[in-house]
């Protein structure tokens, strides 16, 4: 092949790529339909006053840009009381925060008195409790607690049912993908489901208090999933997910299944990213641009070429207006004590 052909092969092939990069509703040509819904991120990890300053610049590029009411989030990683005072108020008091156990797998860093005290004396609402594949916390051959229903937490959970706690976020096990395609997280699937078990034990035995998975169970990357998730429905009435982090795994499962799932669900679901550090204006836009990538893949049936992590085209959910305005806000103002009155609604 001489060099020109080389040339215009390659040349058609980048054309090709990038009329399909840009095909999606990317970047600046989403518009929301819906720009008097107001969405609360439930699930976000900002590091300091300047993330959480920033954020109220993304919501303000956001609605300039794309029309959407992005108006609120609830911080799952606990700053210390005066950081989280100063955060919130750089935060223009849109920003709620939680008391956190991020590595219970060493045994408990607080006593469940200690959570019932910050939720009742500070204006917490809720414990975030981290309990992903130990391997990422525990070294070789340490000793820890590699089960979330280990009996060491026995007391600590029953102690937070019986002052109604809410459990704002359990992270559990990591994403698991099909055979052949694992992904680079939890790639035993044996293991995976071992801590899904373990993590349904605890939500059954506590059947008065609300639990939210953090990143839908991390249920969500295969359709047989989706059945499991279905069934944790269906069996815990205490039983909530948050959606952060998992638009990137759409494409792995059937849409039509995962939108049933929506609408079956509907009351069951609530609006989250996982995103966490805006330290610049050049991270208010990127991520002004990922949240939006996010809301059309909720809210249209068009191809996004990415969600709000990774670059997978994704074919949106097409969701109604009654569903997102629940996964929005609505179903967060029923749980998030105190939420409805910092929203001012
Ligand atoms: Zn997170």
């Amino acid at each position: 092949m001489r060099v020109h052909q080389v040339f215009i092969l390659k040349t058609g092939v980048l054309l090709v790529a990038l009329s399909f990069v840009f095909s999606g509703p990317l970047y600046g040509q989403y518009r929301s339909k819906y720009p008097d819904i107001p969405i609360v991120d439930v699930h976000v990890h900002p590091g300091n006053v300047t993330d959480a300053a920033n954020f109220i610049k993304v919501s303000e590029k956001i609605k300039e840009n794309y029309g959407s009411n992005l108006a609120f989030w609830v911080a799952l990683s606990d700053p210390g009381k005066e950081n989280a005072e100063q955060m919130k108020m750089a935060a223009n008091g849109r920003m709620l925060f939680t008391a956190s156990q991020m590595s219970p797998h060493k045994g408990l860093t607080t006593t469940s008195d200690e959570v019932i005290a910050k939720v009742r004396d500070d204006g917490y609402i809720g414990l975030k409790f981290w309990f992903g594949p130990p391997y990422r916390v525990l070294k070789e051959d340490e000793e820890g607690i590699t089960r979330v229903d280990d009996p060491r937490y026995e007391e600590f959970f029953a102690a937070l049912e019986k002052a109604n706690i809410l459990i704002t976020s359990l992270h559990i096990a990591d994403p698991n993908q099909v055979y052949g395609n694992r992904g680079n997280w939890l790639k035993d699937p044996v293991y995976y489901w071992e801590q899904i078990r373990a993590f349904e034990n605890v939500v059954a035995k506590h059947p008065e208090m609300t639990i939210i998975a953090a990143h839908g169970a991390w249920l969500v990357c295969q359709d047989a999933q989706l059945d499991f998730l279905r069934y944790m429905f269906s069996t815990y009435p205490n039983f909530y997910v948050d959606i952060s982090a998992t638009c990137q795994y759409i494409p792995l499962v059937n849409r039509e299944n995962l939108r049933d799932l929506y609408m079956e669900y509907q009351d069951r679901l609530l609006f989250g990213t996982d995103g966490g550090r805006v330290g610049d204006d050049n991270m208010v836009n990127y991520i002004s641009g990922r949240y939006a990538n996010f809301f059309a893949i909720l809210e249209t049936n068009q191809v996004v070429s990415s969600g709000y992590f990774g670059n997978n085209p994704t074919k949106g959910l097409d969701l109604p207006r009654e569903v997102l305005e629940k996964v929005y806000y609505k179903n967060a103002l029923k749980l998030y004590p105190g939420l409805k009155e910092a929203m001012g609604l």
